[in-house]
């Protein structure tokens, strides 16, 4: 067989010489040499930088230049084949000088026959290609090392494939890049990055068109089990997504998987436009990448994923924390509430006696037992408002439809002299503007809260524009809920208050909700967010407040969208009438509101014994019983120390079933999640009792005593 053709150049002044080697390489069996002759040094120069040769002898001795000028030039000017050169003598210093300038090898004239110079012809040129090889294999091991350097200094997906296909594309270099990431469970392919070199950056948007396909569709399945895919020639590849680059111009490509932990994670194309663009060292090259780039790239993805999950634990960490401070505070408020309305209500309870029961009294005594009544009601109800900042729903809260379009738009009505006021005064103007929904549905909930804590709203508002401004009442679908078939239902409401006022800073913003909170000195109570924080908590919704030092604030209320529940028939209150004399076992750890009560019961002719704490009053009823005087009725309050209401209750109704037992409750300890009632009791009165409701309970449970109609 014949070996493949060799063309070898010789740059040589002597005639006879060139006769010389001619004959030397005819001489040789079975090689197939071509030889071309050039005589001097500029010819020489000029056929090497043609690069059309597989090697060049050159002579040492050529005119007023030599050969070793020619190796340099030529070598200088990026020569990539063998040089060989010969001399007329042995001379070390030049020999070694030449190999020292990168000659291929070096032969003395007259001393090497065909043999010889066949041989260090072969020599040289595979010595040349395994450098070449070498150097390439160098070059793409720098090149994944500086990739590698580069992506694990990144922690998100999309810049570790940007910086790789920028990598292939500036060193490797390759025409064409593109990662597609596998999406296991649908079987979907879905292009995650791609260039397209010499076009203008956003070149590669052209080629995003084909954002997802199918793995199936693409003819690259073989990438599922690992397999490297390259495709020599373009114009014949059956892979239809490869097919899309032929028309950009690709000759060749190379699809290579990326493997995560045994899975298809994405797969990187690459693409030249020549045919046969690729060779087996940059194929393998591309595999290793890959593997690099497939732990980088699933790195990165846990990482993202880690992120977002500890993003969102910290929000809800927050909103929890939140929500534990204010129940705390609101509960401290109420609690304090409770205190200051018990220690009230002998005053209010006792003046009320007097001016009912005391004929005697001059009528200055009257008025001013009616200005402490009066003062002690409008404490009374400063101290609800308290209260109210959480409580949780009551029984008794009317739960109804309610139109935030409607009430927004009333608000606004009520709240007019308010801000038209300001505006008249101060020379300044606020506008208030609705933006409303149409097809807002309705929500749950009770009108009047609702209300009260939108024209808190409103009020914050017009106070954040001391130089006027606008505030914009807006309602809208905040939410949607999906069913199947892709219908959609609203699932929330949002009622938003945008002002254009001072805005809130960070801190303000944070503990804007809590009770107290106020940055308006004098001017401020610091209740208003807290009891519109509490009346968003009774319907189930939620507050967003976004706002910036100079930018506005935007409070956004947000309801849930619900049924309304099947309405109970509310009962009016029946005519108070007179209540037959009874025997009354009154107990309270509280010595004026014991009083209070006695007092009550006794002016309507009632018999009352009272008793300081759940065990003495058990001892008055046993020995009551005892003496066969029972007890017609039992008022027990519920929060006692040692033998509580509840516990006394129970003990009461086991050993005397038919007696009835009712129930003094404040509202502090409703809120510790007591709000279900004891079982056991026939009524149950707030506390402290107004006097009609004693009365009312009463009759209501000696009626059903006496076989009357139960209510
Ligand atoms: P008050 O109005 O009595 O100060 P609030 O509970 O209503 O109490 O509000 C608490 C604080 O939140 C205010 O003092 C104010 O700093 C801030 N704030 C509330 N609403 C706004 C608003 N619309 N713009 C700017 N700051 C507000
Ligand atoms: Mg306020």
């Amino acid at each position: 067989m014949d070996d493949p053709l060799l063309k070898v150049l010789l740059v040589e002044d002597d005639e006879d010489d060139y006769i010389l080697t001619r004959e030397f390489l005819a001489e040789i069996r079975g090689s197939n040499f071509e030889l071309e002759w050039v005589e001097d040094y500029d010819a020489g120069l000029e056929a090497i930088h043609k690069d059309q040769h597989h090697v060049y002898l050159v002579d040492y001795r050529l005119g007023k230049n030599n050969g070793l000028d020619l190796l340099r030039a030529a070598i200088a000017r990026g020569c990539q084949a063998p040089i060989i050169l010969l001399t007329g003598l042995g001379d070390h210093k030049v020999e070694s000088e030449a190999m020292r300038c990168g000659a291929a090898d070096y032969l003395v004239k007259g001393q090497f026959d065909a043999q010889l110079l066949e041989r260090s012809i072969r020599h040289s040129i595979l010595r040349k290609r395994a450098e070449r090889d070498l150097h390439q294999q160098l070059t793409r091991i720098s090149l994944l090392n500086q990739i590698t350097h580069a992506i694990s200094e990144r922690m998100d997906l999309e810049s570790v494939l940007n910086v790789v296909l920028g990598q292939l594309e500036i060193h490797l270099p390759v025409e064409y890049g593109t990662v597609y990431l596998f999406d296991t469970q649908a079987a979907i392919l879905s292009q995650a990055a791609a260039r397209l070199k010499s076009q203008s950056p956003t070149a590669h948007m052209i080629s995003l068109d084909e954002i997802a396909v199918p793995l199936s569709e693409t003819g690259l399945e073989a990438c599922l089990k690992g397999e490297l895919l390259y495709e020599p020639e373009m114009v014949k590849t059956e892979a239809p997504l490869l097919r899309k680059l032929v028309q950009p111009g690709m000759g060749s490509a190379v699809v290579v998987p990326m493997m995560a932990e045994k899975n298809l994670f994405g797969i990187l194309i690459t693409a030249r436009a020549r045919a046969n663009g690729f060779s087996i060292g940059e194929c393998e090259f591309l595999r290793t990448l890959c593997e690099h780039v497939a732990l980088a790239a699933h790195q990165a993805r846990l990482h993202t994923q880690l992120q977002s999950a500890y993003d969102e634990l910290r929000q809800t960490q927050q909103a929890v924390m939140q929500h534990e401070r204010l129940r705390a505070l609101g509960q401290m408020a109420s609690g304090i509430a409770h205190d200051i309305n018990n220690a009230l209500s002998p005053v209010s309870g006792f003046a009320e006696l007097l001016l009912r029961n005391e004929k005697n009294l001059t009528e200055a005594a009257c008025r001013y037992l009616n200005h402490i009544k009066t003062a002690s009601d409008d404490v009374a109800h400063i101290v609800t408002r308290m209260r109210d900042f959480y409580r949780k729903r009551e029984e008794h809260q009317p739960l109804l439809p309610v139109n935030l379009n409607q009430l927004a738009q009333q608000v606004i009505e009520l709240t007019r002299p308010r801000w038209r006021d300001i505006s008249q005064q101060r020379g300044v103007s606020v506008e208030v503007k609705p933006d409303f929904d149409p097809h807002l549905p309705e929500i749950i909930g009770t009108e009047s809260e609702l209300r009260e804590a939108l024209t808190n709203l409103i009020f914050n508002a017009i106070d954040a524009m001391p130089r006027g401004g606008i505030i914009t009442l807006r309602t809208r679908v905040g939410a949607w809920a999906y069913m199947r078939g892709g219908a959609r239902t609203p699932s929330h409401v949002a009622l938003e208050v945008i002002d254009t006022g001072v805005g809130m800073d960070e801190e303000t913003r944070k503990h804007c909700l809590e009770p107290f909170f106020s940055t308006k000195g004098q001017l401020g109570t610091g209740l208003g967010l807290a009891m519109v924080y509490g009346v968003v908590q009774r319907h189930d919704g939620g507050i967003e407040i976004n706002s910036a030092p100079g930018k506005g604030t935007t409070m956004r209320l947000i309801f849930p969208v619900r049924e309304a529940p099947a309405t109970e028939t509310v009962e009016g209150p029946a005519a108070a009438e007179p209540v037959a004399p009874m025997r009354i076992l009154f107990i309270d750890d509280e010595p004026l509101l014991r009083e209070l009560v006695k007092e009550i019961l006794e002016c309507d002719g009632h018999q009352v014994q009272i008793a300081d704490s759940g065990q003495s009053g058990l001892d008055a009823f046993r020995a009551a019983n005892k003496q066969g005087k029972p007890f017609d009725a039992v008022i027990t309050d519920l929060g006692m120390p040692h033998l509580d209401g509840r516990q006394l209750a129970q003990i009461l109704k086991r050993e005397s079933p038919s007696t009835p037992v009712i129930m003094m409750t404040g509202w502090a300890t409703l809120m510790k999640g007591e709000e279900d009632l004891p079982l056991h009791v026939d009524g149950v009165l707030n506390k402290p009792p107004k006097i009609t409701e004693l009365q009312e309970t009463l009759r209501r449970v000696s009626q059903r005593r006496n076989g009357g109609v139960a209510p």
